[in-house]
């Protein structure tokens, strides 16, 4: 039984967490319910594997900074559907030093003077802090997201900020002078450290860049992807495809299993990180490719090319025909879909329904105290 905590304080404004107030087991039946309604027709899911500890489990914490009539600066998150930002002192989800780093940034900016951003007028410089933490070797990178690359005293307000929080390894200035909702701009310049953190997962290393994609809960993150590697039921011979493979995690650790592994995927600096990984873990049967997943399908399909099995983890909004159909065709024996979009993954299921068949469905809650779910499942070629 989960410990639990007070309730949230900012819970009724902030709206981040669908399932605040509620005790986790009511929480993981929800989900569980949820999945079972939305995946009725492919089968009948395994029970939800839920977290001992469901709080300050993000790894990932962002914060959005605003001065306020009175002069006053605040950090903390977007209102839930809004531009409003409501000031949050302590997550209960999130790392809880990162909460720590954002209120000493708040304060720096105030001595520093440095002008925040107004969204309205576009004036101002300092706008997002974005912070990753690496669980198993207490790395801590901190991306300071401003409109100008041009950050006065920058040195001086890294020196301050790392004087106070000796755990940070690494400081990027990350440069988004575009009027949008997106946190980080293309340009990243490293202040001080690598520029990215170190984390490890299923025993091997990886690095994650500030832009790459990177699971949020690394607790549960192993869960899921030992789960995802049984149901790959790999015997060290297959040809294996790792698609929307963000920074390599899925196919590097598949790759002592199978006899080769490709993976691609869209975000560049993502498919940078994976070959780094595969070269520092010594690994050699794995290459990663940037390219569109459903183009990468589509030309290895009208190659003639096989593969006996493919991972396939797509973003919220799911797969596509283009990727789905030249699938088809490829005929890999197993498909194990990784998804944190229930309602993309029913869809997509239900394209797949003649070729594959569902022959596992298990659901892990990666999120806690939210609407998420992640769910994989074992697809298994018919006939
Ligand atoms: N498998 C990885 C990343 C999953 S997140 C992990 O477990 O960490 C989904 C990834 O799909 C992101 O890295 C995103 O950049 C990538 N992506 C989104 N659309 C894509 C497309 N059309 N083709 C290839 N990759 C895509």
């Amino acid at each position: 039984m989960a410990e639990t905590m007070g309730k949230c304080p900012y819970a009724a404004r902030c709206g981040g967490c669908q399932y605040q107030g509620m005790e986790y087991q009511k929480q993981l039946e929800m989900k569980q319910e949820n999945i079972r309604r939305l995946l009725r027709e492919a089968g009948r899911p395994e029970p939800i594997i839920g977290m001992e500890k469901p709080y300050h489990y993000r790894n990932k914490v962002h914060a959005v900074y605003r001065r306020l009539r009175s002069g006053e600066i605040v950090a903390g998150t977007y209102q839930e559907g809004t531009h409003r930002v409501v000031a949050v002192e302590n997550c209960q989800i999130e790392d809880p030093e990162a909460g720590k780093v954002i209120q000493t940034i708040r304060r720096l900016l105030k001595s520093f003077r440095i002008k925040i951003y107004n969204e309205d007028t576009g004036y101002g410089l300092f706008r997002h802090v974005l912070i990753r933490t690496g669980r198993k070797n207490g790395q801590m990178l901190v991306v300071l997201v401003a409109a100008s690359p041009v950050f006065p005293s920058k040195n001086n307000f890294v020196k301050a900020l790392k004087k106070e929080h000796p755990s940070i390894t690494s400081v990027v200035l990350n440069v988004n002078d575009r009027n949008t909702s997106m946190v980080l701009g293309d340009r990243n310049i490293t202040l001080s450290g690598k520029g990215f953190i170190e984390d490890e997962l299923c025993g091997l290393r990886f690095r994650i860049s500030p832009s790459s994609f990177y699971q949020v809960n690394p607790v549960q993150t192993e869960i899921l992807y030992a789960k995802a590697m049984e149901l790959a039921q790999l015997t060290g011979r297959e040809r294996v495809i790792d698609a929307y493979c963000g920074i390599g995690t899925i196919g590097l650790i598949a790759a002592k299993k199978a006899g080769q592994v490709i993976g691609v995927e869209l975000n560049r600096d993502a498919v940078r990180d994976a070959v780094d990984n595969c070269k520092r873990n010594g690994i050699r049967n794995a290459r990663f490719i940037a390219r569109d997943a459903g183009e990468f399908l589509t030309a290895m399909a009208a190659a003639g090319e096989k593969a006996d099995v493919v991972f396939m983890d797509p973003p919220r909004s799911g797969s596509s025909r283009a990727f789905l159909d030249p699938l088809k065709i490829l005929a890999p024996e197993r498909i194990v879909y990784i998804s944190c979009g229930p309602e993309t993954l029913a869809r997509d299921l239900k394209t797949l329904a003649g070729s594959y068949r569902a022959a596992k469905i298990q659901p892990v809650d990666m999120f806690p105290f939210t609407g998420h779910t992640e769910v994989v499942v074992q697809l298994m070629r018919r006939g």
